[in-house]
This record gives structure tokens, sequence and C-alpha cells, in this order.
């Protein structure tokens, strides 16, 4: 991994915040336009425990707001990728991203995808959050209480 995008890009965030940003939804969608017009998929059940899910966590939080990816190839506002979860913001699953924040959501390229993500080539293909970006990426989900990662069901 050599590639690093350059701090104008990120605008302020971590590399790790900015790269969650409109990646491949888990079980939920946008309805609309706007970043509170979040939905739960008919069925969906949650990421982690694969109970039914009970609500929806945007990633990163909405208190970060939106990201403009701003590349050679064009502009993309970006909003927060979903995960369906079970619980609430101070229960279940929902509350282990928040609270203590023991889960920690990551997005891992495979190879050398970030570039392409980042130079607005993969954008110039895909819209925000197409699950096709599974075939360049996954996500990858740290436990802070035991160190370990795991993969959420998708
Ligand atoms: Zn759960
Ligand atoms: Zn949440």
């Amino acid at each position: 991994m050599s590639f690093v995008p350059d701090s104008g890009q990120l605008c302020g965030l971590s590399l790790q915040v900015a790269e969650l940003y409109g990646k491949p939804h888990l079980h939920a969608h946008y309805a609309g336009k706007g970043v509170r017009t979040h939905r739960m998929d008919d069925g969906a059940t949650c990421a982690v425990c694969r109970r039914m899910a009970t609500n929806v966590h945007h990633v990163p939080p909405v208190s970060k707001g939106l990201f403009t990816l701003r590349t050679p190839q064009g502009e993309w506002e970006l909003r927060p990728a979903l995960f369906a979860l079970c619980g609430s913001g101070t229960t279940g699953c929902h509350n282990l991203f928040h609270g203590g924040a023991r889960y920690q959501p990551e997005w891992v390229w495979f190879l050398d995808y970030q570039e392409a993500w980042w130079s607005g080539d993969l954008l110039k293909t895909y819209e925000p959050h197409d699950p096709g970006l599974f075939a360049y990426g996954r996500w990858v989900i740290h436990d802070r209480n035991t160190g370990t990662t795991f993969e959420p069901w998708r």
C-alpha cells in the first residue's frame, strides 16, 4: 500500500473515516436524497449477529456530516454507508457502535483499488454505495474489547 490521498482531499478527516463514505450498505438503503432517509431492506438481518434488524446505523455517524470527494474526474457528495443492526443506539449490536464504541468499522480495499477510488476511476463506473464495489474491497469490524476483527454479514 503506497497510495495515500493528499490531505486536501481528506478535508480534515482521517483516512479511515473518509474511507467509510459512499461504500456499500449492509441490508439498508437511502429512500431519498437526505442523510436521514435511511431505511432497512425488507427482512433485514443484523449485520453483526444476524438476528432481525431493528434499525440502521450510519457509518460514519451522521454527526460527521457528508464528505465531498474531489477528484480530477469530478466531485461526488458522499453520504455515510448504512448498516442494519439489532437493538438501538443504546441496546443490542447497535449500541456497540456507540457508547463505548466497541465496534469500529473499516473499509479495506483489495490490491491497489484505493487509488482507483480516490482518483474517481471507480465512481465513473459505480454509483456511491453500489454493491459492485464489493468486488474491490470489503467491510471489516474491529472489536476493541477483544482486539480481534471480523467481517459483517452481507
Ligand atoms: Zn445484532
Ligand atoms: Zn448508530
